[in-house]
């Protein structure tokens, strides 16, 4: 059975590449029946937030990303907070202090940074040189004795080469010597990263660990690990980095950087999953429209690329655009509420019929959009009864010998019409383009600009019924005035 994990650490909101990682693991255990796992990797005490944690299981569940194990979902290998598996890890690291491939270090940080320097300026890479490898007991106990909190130190065998077949970047290889021996447990107890990672993945059984690039030089510390405790190894897969359009590393420069924000602006979950999903990952033909469904059927690892994604803004706009258009209305005047309030164009308090008015209006608009903020941009016409023309050529339009009489035409057919609705606007429109012998753009054109000013927009006829008999005359008249 397929068992993957996603392991974030609790610092901050869930990011974009977080979210990629999440996914493509969750792919691969919806596409083979396996097992996805969360756990939290709280160890960085300072950094780590009851409140980030929160934050990225609910960004995950919003992704419809869900989870078989682990945090909030239970399984047999908990607890699946790092916090709370001190004690089996400290099982873990007395094994490795007996047999001599840990060992504790009492060196100062004065003491590290005077090596490092040494080492630096006689041009080496800096590396801790097992100073504390062979501190006799007696030292160890006085230096105990007299308070000193040691680190525990993993001993870098020497003179090995550690290779592994990377699921997406083929073979891999590091030689150990390029490898100090490197604290696992700092001195507070805590275990760093390297270390608790091995144990978890181990001890929950991971076969596939499937996780950003940026993890890449940490996992020749990581197999030796495995390989001190004779624990078995499993696959690694590491996906490329996210790069922004100007193909430097993504950033908040970037813009949106976290899933919050995009579910704030008004993204749909199943365009942002659609569009992480061909991060990394090619499919196999043209498509670029994927369901979830589709996404499992078709995702395999050996179709995620090695070279670095680029994150597009227009790309992610375009797919969701596409979700857009099909959302419900009622949904995506949800999304759009806040944005609308924050333009001015609706209070706190929404009555029910305006509500429902609303709804009306953003199902006009919901196929101009890529998100739902962008509601605000194209709403105008609906709320703003004073406008001018929008530009000379519309101007000019107005100007046409026939122009007159279609609209007195349509004045008087909209006055006599009730109720107002969308096929009797068009019935009116029809009748007016066979009245006068005229043809269709030589009717609506005329009448669009002069109901909204503008030579483009909403369906004429579902716009009039939604402005209304009197607001629609009003804006004729004034325009025409
Ligand atoms: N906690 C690590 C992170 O958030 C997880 C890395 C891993 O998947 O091993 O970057």
């Amino acid at each position: 059975e397929i068992r993957v994990r996603f392991a974030p650490s609790p610092t901050g909101p869930l990011h974009i590449g977080g979210a990629r990682s999440a996914l493509f693991n969750w792919l691969l255990a919806r596409k083979e029946g396996g097992k996805l796992i969360l756990r939290i990797e709280d160890t960085d005490l300072e950094r780590s937030t009851r409140e980030s944690e929160e934050n990225i299981k609910a960004s995950l569940r919003w992704l419809g990303l869900d989870w078989d194990e682990g945090i909030d979902a239970g399984g047999d290998y908990g607890p699946y907070r790092q916090t709370e598996r001190l004690d089996l890890y400290r099982q873990y690291t007395d094994k490795l202090l007996a047999s001599g491939q840990a060992y504790y270090c009492f060196c100062t940080e004065e003491e590290l940074e005077a090596e490092r320097q040494a080492q630096m300026e006689r041009g080496e890479t800096p590396r801790y040189t097992g100073r504390c490898r062979n501190l006799p007991a007696a030292d160890r106990e006085r230096l105990a004795a007299a308070g000193h909190k040691p680190t525990v130190r993993f001993h870098v065998p020497e003179n090995q080469q550690i290779i592994f077949k990377d699921m997406v970047r083929d073979t891999v290889s590091f030689d150990s010597n390029g490898v100090g021996d490197f604290v696992i447990v700092k001195s507070d107890g805590i275990p760093v990263y390297n270390y608790a990672v091995v144990l978890d993945d181990a001890l929950m059984k991971i076969t596939h660990v499937i996780r950003a690039e940026e993890h890449l030089s940490n996992t020749p510390r990581q197999i030796l690990i495995y390989q001190a405790l004779g624990l078995p190894l499993p696959q690694f897969g590491h996906i490329s980095l996210i790069l922004g359009k100007d193909r430097t590393k993504m950033s908040k420069r970037h813009g949106a950087t976290s899933v919050e924000q995009y579910k704030k602006l008004g993204y749909l979950p199943a365009g942002i999953v659609n569009f992480l999903a061909l991060l990394g990952w090619a499919p196999p033909g043209e498509q670029e429209l994927f369901s979830a469904d589709e996404l499992i059927n078709q995702f395999s690892m050996d179709r995620v690329a090695k070279n670095p994604a680029v994150f597009d803004v227009d790309k992610l706009n375009y797919i969701n655009a596409y979700y857009m258009k099909q959302a419900a209305p009622e949904l995506v005047t949800e999304l759009a509420l806040p944005h609308l309030q924050a333009a001015g164009y609706i209070g706190e308090h929404l009555p029910a019929d305006r509500k429902e008015w609303l709804v009306k209006v953003v199902a006009e608009l919901q196929g101009y959009i890529s998100y739902a903020a962008q509601i605000t941009e194209h709403i105008d016409v609906f709320f703003n009864d004073e406008f001018e023309f929008e530009s000379d050529e519309a101007h000019a339009i107005m100007q046409d010998a026939d122009v007159a009489k279609v609209i007195d035409v349509f004045k008087a057919r909209l006055e006599a019409l009730d109720p107002l609705a969308p096929a009797a606007v068009q019935a009116i429109l029809k009748g007016i383009t066979k009245e006068l012998k005229l043809g269709g753009k030589k009717v609506y054109m005329p009448l669009r600009i002069a109901i909204t000013g503008k030579m483009h927009g909403p369906e004429l006829i579902n716009l009039i019924p939604l402005i209304g008999k009197e607001r629609t005359l009003a804006r004729i008249a004034s325009l025409l005035a």
